[in-house]
């Protein structure tokens, strides 16, 4: 069944769905997104998402072209049109087309904006969370800045299918001896009951999954710690973990071919995951 897709101020179906070749999200990377969450047709920390989107457009010098309602509405609408019970909302913002050029486009040149839907039902109950992840190493070779959510995804294109090669599911990158941070999740560990995760800035992305996870750990009274951490420390772990907005709270259990504690999902994960959940369904707009 075809989708309904937004671009720049259109409905369409995906197939009349176009941007121009002259894009610089196409031609230079020069834009960014984000993915939010839908569960029983409500969307998850909407306003984490948005806060988050309008700082990587200022980081860049562009602006938000719509208000914090209007892009809520269009949300709303890709959901009820595509009837999305559980599922993703892709959103990607580019600073629009113009003759290539390095140099910025005149003040004024319209920006891109394109949302598209993906349906992935029983989504919250992915049969990987029972499993948990394998993931192998590699250096992090991507720019500086990490915090501003870009769509130069190729580098964690290419730790993917790496991992896949190496019979993995994901890779966490490390630079100077420290893990940063998953190609599209957020990194952790537990020892001892306290839960390890790196400090946020400019080596990572500043996970709205994370933020959460992170505040319902403090509620329920679990002790954190934002730091780097090694790999020798995670494989000498209890538990190990990672967050994103698709896959919520996500257990790893080895790294690099070493099992991570018992090398099964572990309790504080398991945790994290039912009261990240709970929480975020209840507050879901
Ligand atoms: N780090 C990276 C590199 C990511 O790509 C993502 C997911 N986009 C995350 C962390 C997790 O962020 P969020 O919880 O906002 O999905």
């Amino acid at each position: 069944m075809s989708r309904t897709v937004y671009v720049n101020g259109d409905f369409l179906p995906e197939e009349d769905a176009k941007v121009s070749v002259f894009d610089r999200g196409f031609l230079f990377a020069d834009g960014v997104y984000e993915v939010t969450s839908v569960l029983g047709g409500k969307i998850l920390d909407f306003e984490g998402h948005a806060v988050r989107l309008e700082r990587s457009l200022g980081e860049l010098d562009m602006g938000m072209p719509m208000s914090r309602d209007e892009l809520l509405d269009i949300h709303r609408r890709l959901v009820t049109e595509n009837e999305i019970e559980d599922g993703l909302i892709y959103l990607q913002i580019t600073r629009g087309a113009a003759d290539r050029d390095f140099a910025y486009p005149p003040e004024g040149t319209p920006q891109t904006v394109v949302l598209f839907t993906q349906t992935k039902p029983g989504l919250a109950d992915a049969p990987m969370a029972k499993v948990g992840l394998k993931v192998i190493t590699i250096p992090d070779l991507r720019w500086d800045r990490r915090d501003i959510k870009t769509v130069q995804l190729l580098y964690p294109s290419m730790g993917k299918m790496a991992a896949k090669a190496a019979g993995a599911d994901d890779a966490w990158m490390i630079e100077d001896d420290m893990i940063t941070e998953g190609t599209s999740n957020n990194a952790y560990i537990v020892k001892d009951n306290t839960i390890i995760t790196r400090h946020l800035g400019h080596e990572i992305l500043h996970g709205i999954t994370r933020a959460a996870v992170l505040r319902f750990a403090a509620e329920a009274q679990m002790k954190v710690e934002e730091r780097s951490f090694s790999l020798a420390e995670a494989q000498a772990a209890d538990e190990a973990f990672v967050t994103s907005a698709s896959t919520f709270v996500m257990p790893v259990v080895q790294i690099d071919g070493q099992a991570v504690g018992e090398g099964t999902p572990g309790p504080v994960a398991a945790r994290l995951r039912e009261i990240y959940l709970d929480e975020s369904r209840k507050a879901a707009v």
